[in-house]
């Protein structure tokens, strides 16, 4: 029989081989090489952010044994925002370092997420996600409230021995050391240091900024705003006009001109969760907070009444900025001892809800690699091949958040026509192969969803390793 290792897989877009790469993935002898030839030295790392992407990183470093600290500007972890999406190709590496048991009870696993038209409600597209995404992508398309995932995955970092440092900003690195100074005036050293610090309005990414030097740009606006809320589920379970939403067990979705309303229930189901994009040109240094609420109600003035109804029961909300960076063609100090990871390297626009499952996906490549290629002296390969992976990956991914944009803000004419009549065979249940809607279009669906970083690592490393990489045969 042929070796399942050996088969060419097409280079053009097609799934007729993804149940090769699927046995490759999870059949047995499933990641042999990225367990790789070399013995691991021990590299102590520090990672600088405890958001997702930082914890995500400590999760899946120390679970290949090293030595790992997290450095946190906050006095606390929590995480504040409301809800967040987590896609099967982020949730399958979460059930893989062993979280499958404590995300299930926190999260809720929708059954679609419907496409309504602004002014009506009615039913303009139809993505089916739960159970069928378990069968198709290997975990549940999951939705949760923030400060659930980011304390489990504290907890689980706490487990495996990381240590998390609070308090601590850091102001300045010195990528050849490499090290960084904190706030208080110290300094720590490391083998390898990870910038994942997060690129927002209130704390510029310190670790963005010193590894691009001149090249360093900040977040740009894309002209919109999101005000983030929740409502209690009873609350709406005893108004008829908006019970039908609390029981859809769906996410909810309305899309309008530049504007769109994306809900979801999360807190195991006892919360609702509403983030409300809307056209937004001031700069958010002149934002008064105060006025949010008003605000917010008078955007989706004239829109369907049951999401009207909802944002009447919205006590208090917050106007976030939505922003993303340039994704530099380098994340790595020449010296190969600091590296980007998370929002630092790639924020995005939240169109596709994809933004801190890639901080994941970074993060399980990136141990990969170092399992791969576990010494001070060969950071360099472990880091040539996270950016070989990650960079056009996250770009990618950034273009489609981009271009769903467009499809979800079409105002009423020939446009939006011409998208919903794409989107009726989804909605009508009819068998289809594509559709402008990127959560059930099955190409974006395979591209997003059955993408596996550890798979990628272990084909570069095969390929390094039947070229005769000299790092494999020196230090073996
Ligand atoms: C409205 C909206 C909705 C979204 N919805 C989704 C979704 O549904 N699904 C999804 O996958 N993504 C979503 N995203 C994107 C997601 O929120 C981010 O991609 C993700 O939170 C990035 O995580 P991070 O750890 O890289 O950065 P951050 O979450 O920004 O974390 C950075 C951490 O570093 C710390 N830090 C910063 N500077 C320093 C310093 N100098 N010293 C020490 N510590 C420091 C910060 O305090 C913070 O804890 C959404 C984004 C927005 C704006």
């Amino acid at each position: 029989m042929a070796d399942l290792h050996s088969i060419p897989l097409p280079s053009y877009p097609a799934g007729s081989h993804n149940f090769l790469k699927r046995l490759r993935r999870d059949g047995p002898g499933s990641n042999a090489v990225v367990n790789g030839d070399l013995k691991p030295e021990g590299l102590d790392i520090a990672i600088v952010g405890a958001g997702v992407g930082g914890l995500a990183a400590a999760i899946a470093l120390k679970r290949e044994g090293f030595k790992v600290t997290v450095y946190e500007n906050a006095p606390a972890l929590s995480e504040i925002g409301a809800g967040i999406q987590v896609p099967p190709n982020s949730a399958r590496l979460l059930h893989s370092w062993g979280l499958e048991a404590s995300l299930s009870k926190h999260s809720v696993k929708p059954k679609g997420l419907l496409w309504r038209r602004w002014q009506d409600g009615r039913e303009i597209g139809h993505a089916r996600l739960n159970p069928q995404f378990s069968k198709w992508f290997g975990a549940p398309y999951y939705v949760i409230h923030r400060a659930h995932l980011h304390d489990i995955l504290h907890q689980r970092a706490r487990e495996l021995g990381v240590d998390v440092v609070l308090n601590c900003k850091v102001v300045e690195y010195d990528p050849d050391k490499p090290a960084f100074t904190t706030g208080t005036g110290s300094t720590v050293t490391a083998d390898l240091i990870i910038g994942a610090d997060g690129e927002n309005l209130g704390l510029r990414s310190v670790a963005r900024r010193a590894l691009l030097g001149n090249k360093y740009t900040g977040p740009v606006s894309c002209g919109l705003a999101a005000y983030r809320a929740t409502v209690k589920r009873e609350e709406m379970e005893a108004d008829p006009d908006t019970a039908w939403v609390a029981e859809s067990n769906s996410l909810n979705l309305w899309v309008g001109d530049n504007t769109h309303a994306m809900t979801y229930c999360i807190a195991g189901g006892r919360l609702f969760n509403m983030v409300l994009t809307h056209p937004e040109t001031k700069s958010p240094e002149t934002w008064d907070q105060t006025n949010a609420l008003s605000e917010m109600k008078a955007v989706y003035a004239g829109w369907d009444p049951s999401l009207r109804k909802l944002l009447d029961m919205v006590s208090g909300t917050q106007k976030w900025p939505i922003q993303s960076v340039e994704i530099p063609s380098s994340w790595t100090s020449d010296s190969g001892r600091l590296a980007l990871l998370g929002d630092a390297a790639h924020a995005m626009l939240p169109n596709m809800a994809l933004g801190a499952a890639m901080a994941v996906e970074d993060a399980a490549t990136l141990a990969a690699c170092l399992k791969a290629y576990p010494r001070k002296e060969t950071l360099r390969p472990a880091l040539d091949i996270y950016e070989k992976l990650r960079i056009p990956r996250t770009r990618a991914i950034q273009e489609a958040s981009v271009l769903h944009g467009y499809t979800l803000h079409y105002p009423d004419g020939p446009l939006q026509e011409a998208r919903d009549a794409a989107m009726k065979p989804e909605v009508e249940g009819e068998h289809f192969i594509e559709s402008p809607n990127q959560w059930s279009d099955p190409a974006t669906q395979l591209f997003c969803y059955d993408y596996d970083p550890i798979s990628e690592v272990d084909n570069e490393v095969r390929h390094l390793k039947s070229n005769g990489s000299p790092t494999h045969e020196n230090h073996g």
